[in-house]
């Protein structure tokens, strides 16, 4: 008879040293968060994102994903780099790239699913074989839902989990087990009466309190989005090359957001502040070269380039920036050489000189 409490106890330990913020144990049972994606899909809001549509209520059943789940562990990889440049100083020098600051360092992917395998295989050693499925981002699970159960924090009015202790700069990982574990007890809401994030943000992607127009959404628009920016978005997303932070830097509960512990997210190739020429100098071999492994590698070279554009539109009239667009007006990808036009055009336009 395995003793289900001591076993939970023992997997938290375990996950505190492989390097996980917290972990917890939720049920599979989320029908409010189910209507909220149903009504959020019906609208439209997920965009190009057309997978969420497929998966449908998929995404809020884990039992139908992995049969026979009857829990889902959530645990939490805290991410911020410490190390790394003042995020709103390079927000403000519209001469530099801003990327994501999750995305600094090496694929978190890989990090969190291999800690998270470790932590199954360790309890199958334990305890004998079980049924589990580990998933990061890999599955359709609504994971801040479950997080949120589970007990690691609260959806705040920017859609992300915050945690009382440790901000909302971290990533989530679960498994699936069809292991009666205790459950936590749900985490309480705490942002009260704050509502800093929604004007916070540039684009006004948060169209009321938990809900995120993810077509306007820069981290959508630079990751997720394949096709052509918006010209009517691309002001506003000023030097975002990849991602965006504003909705989190301006959340109070980030004061207490943890510093990364793991050395795979160190910031790699000065990626936390790099001169926008020069990134966008990058040919495709050197981005495959520095980016591979990282985050950013998904999005490829096209997109890399077709953001960096946009953000030399923006940037500052100067003689470097133009070159750097003049020097791919006739790149080999249509996508690209229309953004370059555009940035061309808005460096015309300038007026700060250097
Ligand atoms: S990530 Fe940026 S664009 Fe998206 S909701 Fe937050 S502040 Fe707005
Ligand atoms: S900024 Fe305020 S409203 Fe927005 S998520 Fe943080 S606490 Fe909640």
């Amino acid at each position: 008879m395995i003793d289900l409490s001591a076993l939970k106890g023992e997997l938290t330990a375990r996950a505190r040293a492989l390097g996980f913020g917290a972990l917890g144990v939720a049920g599979i049972s989320i029908p409010e968060d189910e209507r909220h994606l149903l009504r959020w899909l019906e609208q439209g809001l997920h965009g190009e994102m057309h997978y969420m549509q497929r998966h449908g209520v998929r995404r809020s059943r884990p039992q139908e994903l992995a049969p026979g789940t009857v829990r889902v562990v959530s645990a939490r990889l805290d991410y911020w780099p410490q190390e790394a440049c003042d995020a709103p100083a390079v927000l403000a020098q519209g001469g530099l790239a801003y990327v994501s600051r999750y995305a600094l360092g090496r694929d978190y992917h890989k990090i969190l699913r291999q800690a998270l395998r470790k932590l199954a295989l360790e309890m199958q050693r334990r305890i004998g074989a079980f049924g589990y499925r580990v998933c990061v981002d890999s599955a359709p699970v609504l994971e801040k839902a479950h997080a949120r159960d589970a007990g690691l924090g609260w959806i705040g009015k920017h859609t992300n989990l915050i945690a009382r202790d440790a901000g909302s700069y971290f990533f989530l990982g679960e498994i699936l087990t069809d292991l009666p574990l205790p459950l936590d007890a749900p985490a309480s809401a705490h942002c009260g009466t704050c509502s800093a994030c929604i004007p916070a943000c540039p684009t006004a992607a948060i169209v009321a309190p938990y809900r995120l127009d993810a077509r306007r959404c820069i981290s959508y628009l630079t990751i997720e989005h394949r096709s052509a920016i918006p010209v009517e978005l691309r002001a506003a997303i000023g030097n975002r090359i990849y991602g965006c932070d504003d909705c989190q830097l301006v959340c109070p509960w980030n004061k207490f957001a943890r510093a990364a512990a793991h050395p795979d997210m160190k910031v790699r190739h000065g990626l936390d502040a790099p001169a926008l020429p020069a990134v966008f100098r990058w040919t495709a071999a050197q981005f495959e070269a520095r980016v591979r492994g990282s985050a950013i590698y998904r999005i490829g070279y096209e997109r890399w380039s077709r953001n960096i554009a946009v953000a030399l539109g923006n940037a500052p009239r100067s003689d470097d920036n133009r070159r750097a667009l003049e020097e791919r007006r006739e790149d080999s990808s249509a996508l690209v050489r229309e953004h370059v036009a555009w940035a061309l055009a808005q460096q015309a336009k300038g007026t700060t000189v250097r």
